[in-house]
């Protein structure tokens, strides 16, 4: 195992460049007067100008989504049991406040003006310094040029929108149909070498990249042969890339589902697709990105449902060819962009004339957000650390900058995880708090690595590299799309964002679901920005460096967005039973007590923005209702 040192990874050297490159990109944010869009004739150039700095969050480089002050008061509250006693009391009443500005407590916003009128009082309290919670907007400026990337939530899956969320996207100018049409990315599916797999050095022993590599579809010997691992682990790929079917002959179809949904896909890989271990974590992160779970979570079932290869094994399908084609709709800085709609049709005083068309360019006017004048507030920097029904309402409790505040409303509305909720509202009842409790969310991880240019890349012929030895199991390269307002050219020389995104694999001995992924985010939260940078760099140096990629100069910017709490616990079919309807954890989970009401994708038991939406809609229906 050879490691290469700090000194030539350029851990020290970069510092300098990432403050600076940081410095003017808040300044340019800066220059631009609230809701007036960047000056794009080409390529989401803004105009300079002589505006101080400030903070703009999405220009923030470093660790971020739970960033640093945006947890801590909550894990006091969860973890250690700290209690905040004695709040100052506002003199601020609200019709509702919303705890969370995710998808979730924003569409909550929306609907309750809907239901209660646009001059209701509202207040958003959100724990971090940036509105949309998982739909994150990463911005980096280079040149004078902008360059969006996503720093959470990616995109609409349109397919499944109910038609609630169909009249909500309507409500807010999104065209899923058009953004369609102006959808070139393809994660990574784009360039002639595409798939690719890469074998590191500390790992494998040396760096190898594989170009036209997919373990989900039929790989040739000659091929496999590549791979650096055993000649065991090798033989036992080719055998089962090569089977033909025999298994499961005297089973019947509900035997052979029943026997697949009860055993993990790596077990199922070496009990009767016999390879070898090292051949079986070959395939161990392959599911890092998407669902963010390690294989062995996920049945024989799922994963082949997931286009994993085994039903050869057992029936004449086939093998698909590799589809691309994502029918996705999608902006440059994911969802972001909606929620950024969603903002500014709340409070558009912070973004005047901002809309479909130009709302991935626009910038927001951040110091406007808690505006005492206006009817929909948001503050934030804001844990909430307590909710209580009253005679007159509730009393909503929260930190900021130290300090414990409350203040009083008609009705609230938790779009907030739910495992915080139990701690929220110790008087809750133990079956819902229970309930709460089960759901456990999946660490999710999306590093943006600014980099000079895409020559490297481009000279391997590869945007997309899977990397089953490394701590992130995917990269892509992401250029852009030209939704809104936002424009790239695929020619353009300049810098460019290279997405690493993935979970943290859980420790080895941690066995059932939960513990993989609770073991999995102290892993997550155990990790500095020095070992994430030092990470990529690592990568990049071996991957890129025989192309000419100096990771001393190349590397322009690195933006580190963990989420512990990421993607909304779904049930799998190893580890949660089937439950009877209204029995499910989420559906007690997520029922509304007094005037208090609990929306969140974790309400749908679906980690989705359609689920968010349509649940913030449930909650305030609740509140009118009855829940
Ligand atoms: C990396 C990643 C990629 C994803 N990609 C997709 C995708 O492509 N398509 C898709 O449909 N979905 C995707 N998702 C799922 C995503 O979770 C949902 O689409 C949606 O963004 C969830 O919105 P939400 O409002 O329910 O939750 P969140 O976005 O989690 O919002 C809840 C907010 O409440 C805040 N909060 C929590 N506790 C408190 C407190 N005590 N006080 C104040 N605030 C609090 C949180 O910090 C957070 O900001 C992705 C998720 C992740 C993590």
């Amino acid at each position: 195992m050879t490691r290469v040192t700090d000194k030539a990874l350029g851990m020290k050297a970069d510092i300098t460049r990432r403050e600076f490159v940081q410095g003017s990109a808040v300044a340019l944010g800066a220059s631009l007067a609230p809701g007036l869009v960047a000056d794009n004739p080409s390529g989401n150039r803004l105009s300079d100008g002589e505006m101080p700095l400030f903070d703009y969050p999405p220009t923030k480089t470093g660790l971020r989504g739970a960033h640093a002050g945006a947890y801590e008061v909550a894990h006091a509250l969860a973890r250690d049991g700290a209690r905040f006693p004695n709040p100052d009391v506002l003199d601020e009443h609200y019709d509702c406040v919303v705890v969370g500005a995710g998808i979730s407590g924003l569409a909550a916003a929306h609907y309750y003006q809907q239901q209660f009128g646009a001059e209701a009082r509202i207040l958003l309290l959100e724990n971090h310094d940036d509105f949309g919670g998982h739909a994150k907007r990463n911005e980096f400026h280079q040149s004078g040029k902008m360059v969006l990337s996503l720093g959470g939530t990616h995109n609409l899956e349109w397919w499944s929108f109910s038609d609630r969320v169909k009249h909500f996207m309507s409500e807010h100018g999104v065209d899923t149909v058009a953004m369609r049409d102006q959808m070139t990315f393809q994660y990574g599916r784009s360039a002639p070498n595409s798939p690719a797999m890469w074998f590191d050095r500390e790992t494998y022993g040396e760096d190898r990249l594989l170009p036209q590599f997919n373990l989900s579809r039929k790989l040739t010997s000659e091929a496999i042969e590549r791979i650096p691992i055993s000649r065991a682990g090798r033989d036992t790929l080719k055998r089962f890339y090569s089977s033909v079917p025999m298994l499961f002959s005297d089973k019947t179809e509900a035997e052979i589902e029943a026997l697949l949904s009860g055993i993990s896909y790596p077990d199922f890989l070496r009990q009767y697709g016999g390879l070898t271990e090292d051949a079986v974590q070959l395939f161990a992160k392959e599911e890092h990105g998407s669902w963010g779970l390690e294989m062995r979570a996920i049945s024989a079932t799922e994963a082949l449902w997931e286009g994993y290869p085994g039903a050869h094994l057992f029936s004449d399908e086939g093998w698909q060819e590799d589809a691309v084609g994502y029918p996705v709709a999608m902006w440059p800085d994911g969802n972001a962009s909606l929620v950024r709609l969603m903002v500014a049709r709340l409070m558009p005083h912070v973004a005047p004339d901002v809309h479909a068309d130009n709302v991935a360019i626009a910038s927001f006017d951040y110091g406007a957000l808690d505006d005492p004048g206006a009817a929909v507030r948001l503050r934030l920097n804001a844990t909430v650390v307590g909710i209580e029904n009253t005679d007159a309402g509730v009393t909503v409790d929260y930190v900021k900058a130290g300090r414990v505040l409350r203040v009083r409303s008609r009705h609230a509305v938790l779009a907030c995880y739910h495992s915080i909720i139990p701690h929220l509202c110790p008087t809750l009842d133990e079956a819902q708090k229970e309930a709460l409790r089960y759901q456990v969310k999946t660490p999710m991880l999306l590093t943006n690595v600014l980099i000079r240019n895409s020559r490297a890349l481009d000279k391997l012929g590869v945007d997309a590299i899977s990397c089953p030895g490394r701590l992130h199991a995917r990269l892509f390269l992401f250029r852009g799309i030209n939704t809104g307002g936002y424009e790239y050219s695929e020619d353009d020389e300049g810098a460019v964002s290279l997405v690493f995104w993935g979970s943290i694999s859980p420790p080895e001995d941690a066995y059932d679901l939960k513990s993989q992924l609770r073991g999995s985010r102290e892993k997550m939260l155990a990790l500095t920005f020095e070992d994430f940078e030092r990470e990529v760099r690592t990568v990049l140096h071996g991957l890129l460096g025989p192309e000419g990629f100096d990771v001393t100069e190349d590397i322009l910017a690195i933006t580190v967005n963990r989420w512990p709490h990421g993607y909304a616990y779904e049930y799998m079919q190893l580890w949660d039973p089937q439950w009877a309807p209204g029995e499910a954890p989420h559906e007690i989970a997520r029922k509304s007590f007094g005037a208090i009401a609990i929306a969140n994708s974790d309400a749908g038991a679906s980690a989705y923005t359609h689920v968010a939406i349509d649940e913030a809609h449930r909650a305030i229906s609740d509140l009118v209702y009855g829940g």
